[in-house]
């Protein structure tokens, strides 16, 4: 008898919300390393910030492109 998965990679979502504006992203889990995306058009990096690299801290000060939140937000 041959049971089917029901629990797929790919079906649970991110739902990783954005640090500011809180927004909730609806990409499948799976969708690393491409960025978060929410449905009112919001796209941003979680831990992937260009300045930082997700630390929120560049050169000993906040980072000025994430403001220490540790994410970059992409203009889209
Ligand atoms: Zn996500
Ligand atoms: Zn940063």
């Amino acid at each position: 008898m041959e049971a089917r998965r029901r629990n797929q990679p790919g079906t649970d979502l991110c739902a990783r919300r954005q640090a500011v504006t809180q927004v909730e992203c609806y990409l499948p889990d799976t969708h690393y390393p491409l960025p978060h995306r929410a449905l009112d058009g919001t796209v941003w990096h979680d831990a992937l910030c260009h300045g930082c690299h997700g630390s929120g801290w560049a050169e000993d000060a906040i980072c000025g492109v994430c403001n220490g939140g540790g994410f970059a937000l992409l203009e889209s």
